[in-house]
């Protein structure tokens, strides 16, 4: 499931960001090579244009002249007199077919392209001595473009035409291998991309997937709770049934705690779920926590001294401020924190409840000489239903109670921490920031 999910959120976050990369690749290469053709033509009939001027005065055209021109510019020149090729023989050391069939096809795609019949020799009907025109041309034996440039000068009577054909296949060249670095880069970038959606992914989708864990836990541990005390009810329930009255207020007092022992339980659950839907409603108003502890300590006193546990309480001898709190959130605290202390304290413990302020921070400790927590268990006894080695703790502990403590704790924005008491014991210590406004938080 967490991996499908996993797979479907690179997918999609990679295939759109590939698909916006490529959208923008394919425009850029549409502009540049718009771009490159057109440099090129432009470049083209700039050489045209140069040619002709420097062909028109000459009254001899020179054949290291027209030998550099083709070389330096890789182009074809074919030189026609009245319609008859001329020097072109000794332009090309071989007799080449090939040239004069490239010659035959880019005349007749001159004659089509300016409409001029095979009796005529010229298009123009220009009054100027020289006149040229450049057009774009494909052979159709070789299947090769052309830049193809007509200049014809009327010399004497005759009319010299100077055939010109750049090939386009340095320009083809050019084209395909962007195009193939293109694809290589847009390549490596999906690469990248899939690499590090996958990574990022997987990090927004751990806190979901830890979440979901922890609540499915939460939910198989309460369940489990329940379903002792249920048991214990059904059963006795069972077998109130044909058994003695005096027998059946044995069972009906099992029902009776029981059903107790589920109705804290249900309570904490709640609490906490409300927690979770950040719907825990706390009133903060400033309250006096000295006068909190006291009553807490002259609550659980008679508990302790059933134990022969001493209870002592430790005030700051100077006035203290009043404390921004939720006077009986606070209190469910400290009755969390005095009850554990209490139970996992043997016969003839001390525990101290001590209270001091300083530089605007209330902080109040519950100090035990029980039996001490294993520094492996100390961060783990906050979450929900952890109890440290389960077997030492009794029937009324669900293993709630310290996560109740730091959902309230947190939401004033203070600590709740533990640490060992010397020699022996625990030490629980919760600050409270002082200055809050007076508001209530949801
Ligand atoms: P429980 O209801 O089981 O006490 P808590 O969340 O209050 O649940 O505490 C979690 C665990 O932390 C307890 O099961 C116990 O093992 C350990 N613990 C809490 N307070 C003390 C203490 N004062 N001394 C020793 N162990 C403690």
């Amino acid at each position: 499931m967490y991996k499908k999910v996993h797979l479907r959120l690179t997918i999609l976050s990679t295939g759109i960001t590939a698909a916006i990369m490529i959208i923008m690749s394919l425009i850029y290469l549409y502009i540049s090579e718009k771009n490159l053709y057109q440099n090129q033509y432009n470049s083209f009939k700039n050489d045209i244009n140069t040619i002709s001027t420097n062909l028109e005065p000459q009254s001899v055209i020179t054949m290291e002249w027209l030998s550099r021109m083709e070389t330096q510019n890789n182009y074809l020149f074919f030189i026609l007199d009245n319609g008859t090729p001329f020097l072109y023989n000794q332009l090309s050391n071989t007799h080449d077919i090939s040239k004069e069939k490239l010659l035959q096809e880019s005349m007749d795609s001159y004659r089509e392209m300016f409409s001029f019949s095979d009796t005529e020799t010229s298009a123009f009907s220009s009054p100027y001595l020289s006149r040229h025109v450049q057009f774009q041309f494909t052979s159709k034996s070789t299947n090769e473009n052309y830049f193809c440039g007509v200049i014809e000068i009327e010399k004497s009577s005759s009319l010299l035409q100077v055939i010109i054909l750049s090939p386009l296949h340095q320009l083809k060249k050019q084209i395909f291998d962007q195009r193939i670095r293109f694809i290589a880069i847009d390549g490596a970038a999906i690469f990248l991309l899939a690499l590090f959606s996958w990574v990022f992914t997987g990090k927004l989708l751990k806190p979901i997937i830890e979440n979901q864990k922890k609540q499915i836990q939460f939910v198989a541990s309460a369940s489990h709770e329940l379903r002792t005390p249920l048991a214990v009810i059904l059963s006795s329930a069972e077998c109130c049934k044909n058994v003695s009255a005096e027998e059946q207020a044995g069972f009906i007092k099992n029902i009776c705690q029981e059903g107790l022992r589920m109705s804290t339980l249900i309570n904490d659950l709640l609490t906490l779920s409300g927690s979770d839907n950040h719907q825990f409603s706390i009133q903060i108003k400033p309250a006096e926590l000295d006068t909190l502890l006291i009553n807490s300590y002259e609550a659980f006193e008679p508990l302790a001294k059933e134990k022969s546990i001493t209870l002592s309480l430790e005030l700051p001898e100077n006035t203290i401020p009043l404390c921004p709190m939720d006077g009986n959130r606070i209190s469910q605290v400290v009755s969390i924190l005095l009850h554990n202390a209490i139970s996992y304290t043997p016969k003839s413990g001390k525990i101290q409840i001590s209270l001091s302020y300083k530089k605007n921070f209330f902080k109040f400790s519950v100090k035990d000489n029980g039996i001490g927590i294993p520094d492996q268990d100390k961060k783990k006894i906050f979450d929900r239903f952890y109890r440290a080695e389960k077997s030492r703790s009794t029937k009324d502990h669900f293993g709630l109670g310290l996560s109740i403590a730091y959902e309230i704790i947190a939401s004033h924005h203070g600590t709740i921490s533990v640490t060992d008491a010397s020699p022996s014991g625990s030490v629980f210590t919760v600050t409270l920031p002082g200055k809050h406004s007076e508001k209530s938080f949801l």
